[in-house]
């Protein structure tokens, strides 16, 4: 099989932390070189694409803000495309300030938290989009109760319980999406990073490719692979991340990628010179 374009996770197969991952330097270059076109596609809804292209260039790895796909980005691109906002009404941004950059990417008209009893009250509200803030408090979570509870859409980007932190396991973006479920008995209509598909649906409409033409490489295989394989892309595990050969064997099926590396250049004859 000979892709045409890369969608490329970040953790774990571009970098960990502040060091670039063994051979990502030079495969991602090489691929470039070959004339394939590379999405990197993260979970991270918080921090902005210009930071995430700004980080992965002082790694060495050639990258332009717009060739970053953040599951913000998915939540504000599939609203555009299957839930359009009527008019008069809003969607509801509850997270860091990656989620309102998005929704404003998109021309999606938003209300803020703290502007939605100014303006008119939950009614307003035709979506909610909440995402991984460290800023998102009790009065940010209250707006989203009330909007859910009077029926808005509710997207979440993803429900990851924990967050990484140098101190150990953080309160993650479903933990705050738990709090707004508690409250309404309600889950969200839709979650949009990986492995769900609008992260996939998304990144193809970006690339312009059919699934098939596109090789999702990552280090997981419950998020990147699983969910790359259910849409129809090539899929390839890396070895410089989270999972490793032991827990391919162990994976079912729907978990199994067509290729497994050690690192990135180890893929370079998958894709035409
Ligand atoms: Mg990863």
């Amino acid at each position: 099989m000979t892709y045409r374009a890369l969608l490329c996770d970040l953790d774990g197969v571009v970098y960990r932390g502040a060091t670039a991952c063994e051979g990502a330097v030079e495969g991602l270059s090489a691929a470039r070189a070959a004339g394939l076109p590379i999405l990197f596609l993260t979970n991270n809804a918080a921090r902005l694409p210009g930071e995430v292209a700004g980080h992965l260039r002082a790694l060495g790895v050639e990258a332009h803000t717009d060739e970053v796909l953040n599951s913000s980005q998915v939540a504000a691109g599939y609203l555009r495309r299957h839930h359009p906002v009527p008019a008069g009404r809003y969607v509801l941004p509850v997270g860091g300030p990656g989620v309102t950059a998005a929704l404003d990417e998109q021309g999606i008209p938003v209300v803020e938290p703290s502007e939605v009893l100014r303006r008119g009250g939950s009614e307003i509200v035709a979506a909610v989009v909440q995402g991984y803030g460290a800023a998102v408090g009790w009065a940010e979570l209250a707006e989203a109760t009330y909007a859910v509870a009077s029926g808005a859409y509710w997207v979440a980007t993803n429900t990851d319980a924990t967050l990484p932190t140098e101190r150990g396991q953080a309160p993650g973006n479903g933990s705050l999406v738990a709090a707004v479920a508690h409250a309404t008995g309600r889950q969200p209509d839709l979650v949009t990073g990986k492995p769900h598909a609008p992260a996939f649906e998304i990144a193809l409409q970006r690339l312009g490719l059919p699934p098939e033409d596109v090789l999702m490489i990552g280090d997981r295989l419950d998020t990147d692979i699983e969910g790359a394989r259910r849409a129809g892309l090539g899929t390839a595990l890396v070895l410089t991340g989270v999972h490793g050969h032991a827990d391919v064997e162990a994976a079912q099926r729907a978990q199994q990628p067509d290729h497994v590396v050690r690192t990135i250049p180890d893929l370079a004859g998958h894709w035409a010179a």
